[in-house]
């Protein structure tokens, strides 16, 4: 307790840590994960990325046959961008990702 006294005084005069989001914000980490986004242009369909996945939320668009990243499922771990050997995925700094519609909570 003798301790912790000097810290909470301290702290009571210090401005707060948080952020009053969404009206404050703040640009991530360039190292921060957030979205994967897929470039079909650079994409050689070689399924490493499907391989990578821990989380098994990359499938095949039928329509397209390039990878398609369930936004839902992806843990933002970014083994799909390492495991790309054209460098087609990249993690990008997008976070704002809730959404009501399922269909939309998708990468492609
Ligand atoms: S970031 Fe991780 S969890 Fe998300 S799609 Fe890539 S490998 Fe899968
Ligand atoms: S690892 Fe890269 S090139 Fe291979 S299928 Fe996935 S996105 Fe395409």
């Amino acid at each position: 307790m003798p301790r912790a006294l000097p810290i909470a005084l301290r702290n009571l005069f210090r401005r707060p840590f948080t952020l009053r989001y969404p009206k404050e914000r703040r640009e991530p980490f360039d190292n921060y994960r957030g979205a994967p986004r897929i470039n079909r242009e650079l994409c050689i369909r070689c399924w490493n990325c499907i391989r990578a996945c821990p989380s098994r939320a990359i499938s095949i668009n039928p329509q397209t046959k390039t990878p398609r990243i369930n936004l839902g499922k992806c843990i933002y771990c970014g083994e799909c961008a390492e495991a790309c050997p054209t460098r087609a995925i990249r993690m990008t700094k997008e976070f704002e990702l809730a959404t009501l519609d399922k269909g939309k909570a998708v990468s492609e």
